[in-house]
């Protein structure tokens, strides 16, 4: 059967600080339960196939193919904060699958036994997180915000020994690359400078030069306008700097503009490439509230919803430390140069968040006001517990009446000042209401729905909820008549949502 694997392995030309080469562990009796067909179609693999006893044997790890040289990467990280040395634990990159359209894909599968860096882990997921990242990543996909994908996911018939027993699965995880914040900072603490300059051109060439990945939709043709500018900057390092910077203040921009809360956006969770990786304990959050945190680990909401674009940047800061060496050999300049690399964060952060909220309320053209505007509506939602996606909703059906704030005096005031922004540009209501209707999102996924979709799958083996959910979300601006049901707010009981960690 021609399967249509295309797998190189460039990860593993890199010098061998960077990895640890180790085969999947088998597991007893695989069952693919979920397959992206879409996806296995645009990477070149056959869904036929994925499905055969080999390729599921391939996807479990249980069958390694020709051409490929599985790795575990080796990786640090700041966790809430402080630094450790991580690697992937229960993760392996079979290799990088080139498209048909020429770009390189990692394949990762998650859940496939210890590695050297496993810790006192088991090097094993359960099947809840995985279909949980399945879920979430796809729908991010679906809203339009970069991110890893999720190709399958494998029952593997073994149990996990968590606080319960619980099904083990094995995620394939598709991903630009797996190059994190925590790559540079284990190459800066534990590597060479020439290690560094090879992980920095190997990033460069990967994700930003024209024949590599390219922008892959990250920033659009915006990318081409600040690279003549980055062109006069002297150290190619300090132009990768900006654009890593530049990507990860557009993709935390789109995560505020949706409200998605990542959960554990530790360094090791940021990848370079500007791809959402890691869905650990995310998610969506209902009625506005910028201290909105779901993650049980999260005590102090270091990583709550209003922090996201501090934390971005502290992030981003690490990864200029870790360069340092390679912008001048006078530490000053360095710093100089890293602090200016930086603000292109801001920038790029603020820039995309104005644009997507003026796109929100359905404004096209620019005042100085807008800003001030969106952000005494969002003070209005906050103080009367309006669910976030709801709201907007609501503006893109023409309905403001819809929605929870309706009827109160600050709204109402609001509501004028609105009207009259609208009226001062040229587009007409049709123009704006479709606007809106493609910035807004039906829906979302539900935390409500995900566990009751989680749970049928888990504890009693139905994956019909699951399935139904991922093809309804995997079009969150239809506005069609099935995801009315979906849109719906939890009942009180099921708020006071709490994530666990995706192990
Ligand atoms: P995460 O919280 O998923 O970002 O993972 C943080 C670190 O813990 C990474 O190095 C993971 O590879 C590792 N890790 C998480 N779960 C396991 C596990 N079950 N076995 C071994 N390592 C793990
Ligand atoms: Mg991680």
């Amino acid at each position: 059967m021609n399967a249509g694997w295309n797998l190189d392995n460039s990860y593993v030309l890199l010098p061998e600080t960077f990895y640890s080469r180790i085969d999947p562990i088998p597991v007893r009796d695989p069952d693919l339960v979920l397959l992206n067909h879409l996806l296995a179609d645009s990477l070149g693999l056959d869904p036929e196939y994925l499905q055969s006893r080999e390729g599921i044997a391939v996807l479990a790890g249980n069958r390694i193919l020709e051409g490929s040289q599985p790795i575990a990467q080796a990786y640090a990280g700041h966790q809430f904060g402080h630094f450790t040395m991580l690697g992937d634990g229960r993760a392996l990159l079979i290799g990088e699958q080139i498209s048909p359209q020429g770009k390189r894909f990692d394949i990762q599968l998650k859940g496939s036994g210890r590695t050297p860096y496993s810790r006192g882990g088991d090097g094993r997921a359960a099947l809840g997180p995985m279909l949980r990242e399945y879920i979430i990543s796809e729908a991010m996909y679906a809203l339009g915000i970069p991110t890893t994908r999720s190709l399958a996911v494998i029952l593997t018939g073994e149990p996990v020994f968590r606080e319960i027993v619980l099904p083990g699965a094995v995620l394939t995880r598709v991903a630009e690359s797996h190059i994190r914040v925590g790559t540079f900072q284990y190459i800066s603490r534990w590597g060479t400078v020439d290690e560094l300059r090879a992980l920095a051109d190997y990033t460069w060439d990967r994700h930003f030069a024209k024949d590599g990945n390219g922008d892959n939709g990250h920033d659009g043709n915006k990318e081409d306008e600040e690279d003549k500018k980055d062109n006069k900057e002297g150290s190619p390092y300090i132009r990768l700097l900006r654009k890593i910077c530049r990507r990860q203040g557009a993709l935390i921009a789109r995560w505020q503009l949706i409200g998605f809360v990542h959960g554990v956006m530790n360094t090791d969770n940021m990848a370079v490439g500007g791809e959402t990786i890691d869905y650990g304990p995310c998610a969506f959050m209902d009625a506005y509230d910028p201290a909105t945190v779901f993650s049980s680990i999260d005590v102090y909401g270091r990583y709550a919803y209003g922090n996201q674009p501090e934390i971005g940047r502290w992030n981003l800061g690490k990864l200029a430390r870790a360069l340092l060496p390679l912008f001048s050999d006078n530490k000053e300049e360095a710093i100089d140069l890293a602090e200016e690399a930086l603000s292109e964060y801001d920038k790029a952060f603020r820039d995309n968040w104005l644009k997507g909220i003026r796109s929100k309320i359905g404004i096209f053209n620019e005042e100085p006001q807008d800003k001030a505007l969106a952000e005494e509506l969002l003070e209005i939602m906050m103080n009367h517990g309006a669910d976030f996606t709801n709201t907007f909703r609501a503006f893109a059906l023409g309905k403001p009446e819809d929605t929870v704030i309706f009827g109160k005096k600050e709204f109402a005031d609001w509501l004028k000042k609105w009207q009259a922004r609208l009226a001062r540009q040229q587009e007409s209501e049709k123009d704006f209401l479709k606007l809106m209707r493609e910035n807004n999102p039906a829906l979302i996924p539900r935390n409500h729905r995900v566990e009751e979709a989680l749970e049928a799958a888990v504890n009693r083996g139905d994956f019909s909820a699951v399935n139904r959910l991922v093809r309804v979300l995997s079009n969150p601006f239809a506005y069609s008549p099935e995801q009315e049901e979906y849109s719906k707010l939890p009942e009180p009981s099921a708020c006071g949502y709490r994530t666990f960690c995706g192990t």
